[in-house]
């Protein structure tokens, strides 16, 4: 159903399922990790998640004791974020998508904390933080 890759393709990924609980995180972390505004973050189930090809070209960011970050170590694209405590669910950067996604976006998310130069400009619902 969905196809994704890094910047330099060497981590190609297919999805085999619609993406769920698509937000857009205004968080100081989501926001470091990627170098913009916001993360648009979804959920996929980690049985319908399959790498195509690069899974050890990925490096595993240990943000704290349950959420671990992979990305791409020859081209640093962020790719998936993953819970120890709940290892069933992958969640998926919408940016390394290369087709097609009309699943909807649920809402804007820690909206408190976003930064002074971040516009939102769309009608989604606004959340200050989850
Ligand atoms: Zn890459
Ligand atoms: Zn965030």
């Amino acid at each position: 159903m969905h196809k994704g890759k890094c910047l330099c393709g060497k981590v190609a990924f297919k999805i085999t399922q619609k993406i769920t609980d698509i937000v857009m995180c205004h968080c100081s972390e989501c926001r470091r990790v990627q170098g913009t505004a916001f993360a648009t973050n979804g959920n996929v189930e980690s049985k319908n998640f399959k790498f195509l090809s690069g899974e050890n070209n990925l490096t595993e960011f240990k943000e704290n004791d349950n959420k671990s970050r992979f990305f791409c170590q020859s081209c640093g694209a962020p790719i998936m974020a993953k819970l120890k405590n709940n290892p069933a669910y992958t969640r998926v950067r919408l940016g390394t998508i290369t087709t097609d996604v009309y699943e909807a976006i649920e809402k804007h998310i820690f909206t408190e904390s976003k930064a002074s130069w971040d516009n939102i400009c769309d009608d989604i619902p606004q959340h200050k933080e989850w």
